[in-house]
């Protein structure tokens, strides 16, 4: 088994960067969906060419619905007051929504947590970080694969446990982890990881994976106990 401990300083640099670069992709596609909402609009266009403008709007759309949840993420909003959030409750929304998720791929969530444990977060990013980590588990995992999630006390802190008896990573694929864009998957963009790396890092918890080929893969958060 390999280990791999975040590194912030590396973090926030790239994570600042990615920031800017999904602001500056964001303007293109504005003026392109202008264009196409034009046409779309235009009487002498063909009617089967303007169903594929309002694909295509649609497509530009998805992309601008992840770009805009991708700011809200990397940009630090340190004005707003943490909330208490509810570890299980909010554990047990996130494997509720994917399970619908998992079924695509006849997998199965089980969730073990503990009652009354509380950190200082805001629920959407816990929520969008164990979104993701999920979802990579799900998509790691073989046909009928299970996923464990579990939540415990463990001295003065939270620590979830996210375990898959997926595909696992070598040692040099968790040493990308984090870095943008890295991504073994066709259809993957690589910012998940990234994404869960600031927000744990944003709430002063630490990650750690336990990983090894054709082993599965462990995930380790911990946060510091909610204090009022
Ligand atoms: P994406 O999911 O879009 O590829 P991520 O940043 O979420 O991007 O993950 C980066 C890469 O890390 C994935 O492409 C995958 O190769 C690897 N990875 C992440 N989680 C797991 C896991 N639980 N098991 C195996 N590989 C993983
Ligand atoms: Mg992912």
């Amino acid at each position: 088994y390999y280990d791999q401990m975040q590194d912030s300083e590396r973090l926030r640099s790239t994570g600042e960067l990615a920031a800017a670069v999904a602001h500056e992709i964001r303007n293109p596609l504005t003026v392109v969906r202008g264009f196409l909402q034009f046409y779309e609009g235009d009487a002498s266009v063909e009617s089967r060419m303007k169903q594929n403008f309002s694909l295509m709007i649609n497509e530009l759309d998805t992309a601008e619905h992840v770009i805009s949840q991708f700011l809200a993420i990397a940009r630090p909003h340190q004005d707003k007051e943490v909330e208490k959030v509810d570890v299980k409750e909010a554990l047990q929304s996130v494997t509720d929504l994917l399970q619908f998720y998992g079924i695509l791929h006849n997998n199965h969530i089980h969730l073990h947590a503990q009652e009354q444990l509380y950190i200082g977060a805001h629920m959407i990013e816990f929520k969008q970080l164990m979104i993701n980590l999920i979802k990579n588990a799900i998509e790691a995992s073989g046909v009928g694969d299970s996923i464990a999630v579990g939540a415990a006390r463990e001295d003065g802190h939270v620590e979830i446990q996210l375990v898959d008896s997926g595909c696992g990573m070598s040692e040099e694929a968790l040493k990308s982890l984090g870095t943008p864009f890295y991504s073994l998957k066709s259809k993957g963009t690589g910012l998940g990881m990234m994404i869960c790396f600031r927000i744990v890092e944003r709430y002063k918890g630490t990650i750690r994976f336990r990983s090894s080929e054709g082993q599965g893969t462990t995930v380790i958060i911990r946060f510091p106990l909610y204090h009022e």
